[in-house]
């Protein structure tokens, strides 16, 4: 692994992982010795006694929701070179824009199939400015109250902060009366600034991300917080996202969740050159139980790591699973090429020991799946890269199903 030294000795290394599994904080060197060199199993089983104990009386429960991603435009300025999803301005036959009709009818989509959240996710559209979010969220909101609008992060407010010409904080503001719930913390990529500057050169800085989520939490905006890791980062480059979160954390308390993901190798500028292990992502997920001591929830992942490493990470400090994404298209464009259903989520997490539970984007418990005979039994409820989630539905039979498995 990357990274220098490491200053805690072996023994030392034993006392910090029982500080920590005991719920005590540790510095950002302890957790990168620990990320470093505590053996696996022993990291996973004090991240593990961390969660049991925040979550005790529902420790044996692990959550997912039911979501859908809708992309409303691929068209994107800031050309991260990560990214497998975005088209640029000048390259018109590969860009596209949903119109609010679309848009509306995956909405509809995702209240049929017992969908809570969407997630708007697009490009920095050279002219979407706070005016297009406030039009599409309105429109989402008069249409479908009971949707719950958890979108965009602070890239996407610096950029239309900017079309608009007005403060972040306006438009914050101005989006969340238009309808935005919370924010999904999207554009965190990597915060420290040399890893930040060599994938996306162009977005704004991890301090700027940081300030403008410190901006929403402020006006009672919540969010959660994400990392992208292994493009080319370091080690110690990884634990200090962590601490940078954990600072502004300390002050605000408005990160509902960490979401760490992996990169994904293809059709994109980096070409795979590097990429996290299994083994590495387990040990984030562990490491970021033990030191984010103030952010509730640790979402595991399988879109990007797989079923079986999703099941994994709810014994290594996750006590989510995130989404069953009724439509994603971001990571997939990049690689990601595992799908599931309901019906397999709730079968993973039991055989992972634990009661599955469907959520609300708050982490309320909506449905608790504790018996069998009861399970949902709705095969549509899946992961797709799709223009529509329903083969056949009721709800718009006219669009078509394009590729899911
Ligand atoms: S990650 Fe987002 S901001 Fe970056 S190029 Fe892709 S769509 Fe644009």
């Amino acid at each position: 692994m990357k990274g220098t030294a490491p200053v805690t000795e072996k023994a030392d290394l034993q006392s910090v992982l029982d500080r920590a599994a005991e719920g005590g904080r540790i510095t950002p060197e302890e957790a990168l010795d620990l990320y470093r060199d505590a053996p696996l199993h022993a990291l996973g089983s004090a991240a593990d006694a961390v969660r049991r104990r925040r979550y005790a009386g529902t420790e044996h429960i692990a959550t997912y929701i039911i979501e859908r991603n809708i992309n409303y435009t691929n068209v994107c300025v800031t050309a991260c070179k990560f990214c497998a999803f975005y088209a640029p301005p000048k390259a018109k036959d590969k860009g596209w824009t949903r119109d609010l009709d679309d848009i509306l009818r995956r909405c509809a989509e995702t209240v049929e199939l017992g969908g809570t959240q969407i997630m708007f996710q697009g490009g920095h559209h050279p002219d979407f400015g706070v005016e297009y979010y406030e039009e599409h969220f309105s429109a989402i909101k008069a249409a479908y109250p009971q949707l719950v609008i958890h979108s965009l992060g602070a890239s996407e407010v610096e950029h239309m902060a900017r079309i608009s010409k007005v403060s972040a904080e306006e438009a914050i503001r101005r989006i969340h009366a238009a309808g935005l719930d919370s924010f999904a913390g999207a554009g965190a990529e990597l915060l420290p600034a040399r890893p930040r500057k060599a994938i996306a050169p162009l977005k704004e800085s991890g301090e700027r991300w940081l300030e403008i989520m410190e901006i929403a939490h402020n006006l009672g905006v919540e969010s959660t917080s994400t990392m992208l890791m292994g493009t080319g980062e370091t080690n110690a480059e990884r634990i200090e996202h962590l601490r940078m979160i954990r600072d502004v954390q300390d002050r605000t308390g408005g990160f509902r969740a960490f979401i760490p993901y992996t990169y994904q190798p293809e059709n994109n500028h980096l070409k795979g050159r590097t990429q996290a292990t299994l083994f590495e992502y387990l040990r984030m997920i562990a490491i970021a139980r033990l030191f984010m001591d103030n952010v509730a929830h640790i979402q595991g992942s399988w879109l990007t790591t797989g079923k079986e490493v999703g099941q994994l990470s709810l014994h290594y400090g996750a006590d989510d699973l995130g989404s069953i994404m009724l439509e994603e298209n971001v990571v997939s464009s990049a690689g990601a090429k595992h799908r599931s259903n309901r019906m397999e989520i709730i079968d993973l997490i039991r055989k992972a020991g634990r009661v599955p539970a469907q959520r609300a984007t708050t982490y309320e418990h909506l449905v608790v799946h504790d018996d069998p005979a009861n399970d949902p039994v709705d095969d549509r409820v899946q992961s797709h890269i799709s223009s529509t989630a329903i083969e056949g539905g009721t709800a718009h039979p006219e669009l078509k199903l394009l590729a899911s498995n």
